[in-house]
């Protein structure tokens, strides 16, 4: 009987041999990010790179998306997650292999593209994790598949996939894992137990009045003045309804009306954010915000009643107990006792929980530290990390390539094997 330190320990051996090559591939998709849904070229060299270890591989699954499939004999199916996208930021950080150049399309407009949220490190490190997996069959049973989604960042690409049929196209997994790297020192990983990202919800509210001259407020019905009343009250709703022990934010973020400043125009659209950890209070906050707007355009005598629509949003990243204990284990067996920390809930949000839940499967989703380990260290401990790491998104997110690479590879590698059958 194998013990799984020592499967571990053999699934990993090539690592080394592997690392030049998962370097190469990260250094190259970052010097070419692609936005949501355009990742035409990352989901290509994914999808060889798949196939080139004997993957059975389904591309274009949501998109952009592709799915590999490794079946080897009895056992759990475990599902593998890795993003793809870039975003719309122009690239600051003075790397060799930045993208300086590389623009995509956004709402018709050509925009500068960079891997600002380290998307690019996920394929890298999946690709040389199925890579490792692939290689050590003898050691382990059971189903990986390795799937590559696309548009995480538009909160849109796990449910194109799940709606595209990847369940028709690979077995429903037994466990879901994912990864992604943030600023924390590199060679270590960081995790949240249950609810460990918020779930994000974007409303858009058109206010209804009646346009007219600015010198004759009493012949229109200012809807101008209906969404500030609305923006000030809103504000009220995590203040004043919500328990002081919950989490929620409700920001604001775009207010558009009328053209001149002796126009009272028809109408005022207002679009804000909510982020929640709790469905209770996620419910509650949404129909205070549509009772409000409906309470404060009544309260102005407005015309019509406001439309109001929910335009895009993130579930609850939620970690599964169980599978989280299982799969910690295995990385502090692989990167130390003391490198694998409890971290609280982050206020950002993610959709590959529609993967888990689409398939009915517990999911475990942990941080991967990205920050070159002396630097992290001394802005932790003089209590200016938030200021002196560009985090995720800023133009200056510049994860080091050793050890991110290698511990995402191994952290990724170990995670599987650890919800894998022994071969023996
Ligand atoms: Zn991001
Ligand atoms: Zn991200």
């Amino acid at each position: 009987m194998e013990s799984a330190l020592t499967a571990a320990e053999k699934v990993l051996a090539p690592l080394p041999e592997l690392s030049p090559d998962v370097e190469e591939m990260y250094e190259d998709l970052h010097r070419h990010p692609e936005l949501g849904f355009q990742e035409v070229r990352t989901a290509g060299i994914a999808a060889r790179s798949l196939r080139a270890c004997g993957y059975g591989v389904h591309e274009g699954v949501g998109g952009t998306g592709v799915v590999g499939l490794l079946r080897n004999g009895e056992g759990p199916v475990v599902l593998l997650r890795a993003d793809m996208d870039g975003l719309p930021v122009a690239e600051d950080t003075g790397l060799d292999y930045a993208a300086t150049d590389a623009t995509g399309v956004r709402e018709g407009r050509r925009v500068p593209v960079m891997h600002a949220c380290g998307h690019d490190v996920h394929v890298a490190c999946l690709v040389g994790a199925a890579r490792l997996l692939a290689r050590s069959r003898d050691h382990w049973s059971g189903t990986v598949v390795a799937l590559f989604q696309p548009a995480e960042e538009l909160g849109t690409g796990a449910r194109a996939m799940v709606e595209d049929g990847l369940y028709e196209r690979v077995p429903r997994p037994d466990a879901v894992l994912a990864q992604h790297v943030s600023p924390l020192a590199a060679g270590h990983a960081a995790y949240c137990p249950g609810e460990s990202m918020a779930a994000s919800d974007e409303v858009r509210i058109t206010f209804h009045g009646v346009g007219g001259h600015g010198s004759r407020p009493e012949a229109a019905n200012d809807p101008v003045l209906t969404a500030a009343a609305f923006v000030l009250r809103v504000q009220m709703v995590v203040s004043r309804e919500i328990p002081a022990r919950e989490r929620a934010v409700l920001t604001v973020g775009s207010i558009t009306a009328g053209e001149a400043a002796n126009v009272i125009p028809e109408t005022a659209e207002v679009a804000l954010n909510v982020r929640s950890f709790d469905p209770a209070v996620r419910e509650r906050i949404l129909a205070s915000v549509e009772r409000i707007a409906r309470a404060e355009s009544d309260a102005a005598g407005a015309p019509r009643h406001p439309d109001v629509r929910h335009t895009g949003g993130f579930p609850l990243t939620r970690n599964d107990d169980v599978l989280m204990e299982k799969v910690n284990a295995a990385l502090r067996a692989r990167l130390g006792e003391d490198r694998v920390h409890e971290i609280g809930p982050v206020t950002g949000s993610e959709d590959v929980q529609y993967i888990a839940d689409a398939a009915g499967a517990p999911l475990y989703y942990w941080w991967l530290g990205g920050w070159e380990p002396e630097e992290f260290l001394r802005a932790y401990r003089a209590g200016t990390a938030d200021r002196d790491i560009p985090a995720n998104h800023s133009p200056r997110f510049a994860p080091v390539r050793r050890p991110t690479l290698d511990t995402g590879v191994a952290a990724m590698a170990v995670a599987a094997l650890s919800c894998l059958a022994s071969a023996d």
